[in-house]
Order: C-alpha cells, then structure tokens, then sequence
C-alpha cells in the first residue's frame, strides 16, 4: 500500500464559507475518506490552533492527521493533543538567527505606523502588527527589511489588509515557514511519495504551493483572476497536467470547496474513486 497525503486549505477550500453553494454529500465523503488507512489529512491554513480548531467543530470536519497552521509556522499534530513539531520549529529557528519573536520586536519599537496585533495572533514565529490601510506599504516594508537584514535575519513581510475592519496588516514569518516548504518538509519527514501527495487551495495565499509542481487542485469557487494566473505560471513552466482545475459534475456534486478537492483527488489518484463511493 502506498499511503496518499491530502493536504488542503480550508476558508472557502474545504469550508464552504464562500457566496458559491456547496454540495452538501463532499464533507460526508471527505469524513468517510479520511478515516481509511490510505489516506492521510492535512489541513493547511493560515489559522492559528484556536481557529483551526473552531473550523473543524463549526464545520464537523474529520480531526486531520496533520494541521500546517499560523501561515506555515507551526506543523501541529492534532491526533497527539495538538503538539507542534518541534523538527519544524527548528527548521524555521534558524531563519531567525536564533532570535526571538521579542528579539526581533525591539527592532521596530520607533515605527509610528506599527501596532502590534493582539497576543493571540502572535506566536513564536509569526510577529504581526497592524499597520492603517491607508499608509504606503512600500516604504514601510523596506524599512522593516533594511532592519531585519542587518540583524541576519531571514523573513518574508506579508502585507494584506482585512477588508471588514480596514486595517493594514503586516506579518514577520521566517522565509522558510511557507505552506509548501512545510508541506514539503511533511513528505520528507513522514516519506510521502510526490505523486502521492495532492494539494488543494482557492486563492492568492495558496498560489506558491499550487505552482510548485505539486500535484494541485484550484477548486471551482476560486476566482477567475486566480484561475488564470496559476494555469498561466504552470503553463510556463511545463507543469500544466500537474494543476487540475475543478469544473464540477463529478459524483453529482458542483466542484465548489470540498467537492473540487475530492474531484481533483479522484483526478490524480483515480484508486481514491472507489472509496468515495463505497461509503
Ligand atoms: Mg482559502
């Protein structure tokens, strides 16, 4: 038996918290399908353990075997009460030269524009503030990128603004904690065949992990701008039959959020057909 890692997004990939309907059998199937010894589950967000966590009792999703969560900072195991991967932690540290979160903090301590976001969306690699939606993100990144290249410290800047609350925010992540370097790092780790590992995602902030030459699924409620950007990289690339586009029709369902993730399974592992029918 060749075990197969699911690893999916959840807003508005497997969660149907998007405008578009869901089919409501994908999430059943999903329960179903993760529960056989073939199949390992991956969640791969940018939530935190409390958040991820009130996604998978609001939406009854099956606990994951793996959960990528705080932007691919933290690799949690929820199986084992939610315990980080220490070997991740590790991975990540040495982005940071050793420093930490609080270390890393007093660099910025004289920027007006910078208040820090409150402690629980702070943790030991993820230093995020929230900054006024209208100010320059320019400037203000490279300010923060001169300071942190003279402290030796490698981190992306993530700007984004939370369009309900109109703020700006900014997170510090070590370069390597992205959801495809921990995905990677989870099939190293836990010897996950690449073609035996799929990805499934919905927009922006799975576009790195979609184009990695994964095998990867944009499920059908993702919008088109995203559709287009993702075919048109893979394309580049000579990677178009690794990413697989959802178009519904497939079991009866519509190919928005989690039914786009099991068509987009069934599309690269056709042996996991049989086992969203046999339920
Ligand atoms: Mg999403």
């Amino acid at each position: 038996m060749k075990k197969i890692l699911l690893c999916s997004d959840l807003d508005r990939t497997i969660l149907p918290n998007g405008p578009q309907p869901e089919s409501p059998k994908a999430l059943e199937i999903l329960m179903h399908l993760s529960a056989r010894e073939e199949i390992t589950l991956a969640y791969v967000s940018g939530r935190s353990e409390a958040l991820l966590k009130q996604a998978i009792s609001d939406y009854s999703l099956p606990i994951p075997d793996y959960a990528i969560g705080d932007v691919g900072t933290t690799i949690y195991e929820p199986l084992e009460n939610w315990q980080p991967w220490h070997d991740w932690a590790e991975e990540i540290s040495r982005d940071w030269n050793c420093k930490s979160r609080e270390d890393l903090a007093e660099l910025f301590g004289d920027l007006d524009e910078l208040t820090p976001q409150e402690d629980d969306k702070q943790n030991t690699f993820k230093l995020s503030y929230y900054a006024p939606s209208s100010c320059d993100p320019l400037p203000l990144k490279k300010t923060i990128a001169a300071r942190l290249e003279e402290a030796e410290v490698k981190a992306s800047i993530i700007w984004s603004i939370d369009e309900q609350k109109d703020v700006g925010l900014i997170d510090i992540l070590p370069s390597r904690a992205t959801k495809v370097h921990a995905i990677r790092f989870l099939m190293d780790k836990q010897v996950f065949a690449h073609d035996h590992t799929v990805f499934a995602g919905d927009s922006g902030n799975d576009m790195e992990a979609l184009t990695s030459g994964l095998y990867a699924v944009l499920v059908k409620n993702a919008r088109d701008d995203v559709r287009r950007e993702a075919m048109r990289i893979m394309e580049e690339s000579g990677m178009a039959d690794r990413l697989y586009l959802a178009r519904g029709d497939f079991l009866g369902m519509n190919g928005n959020y989690c039914a786009g993730v099991l068509e987009g399974l069934a599309h690269f592992l056709p042996q996991t057909r049989k086992w969203m029918t046999s339920g």
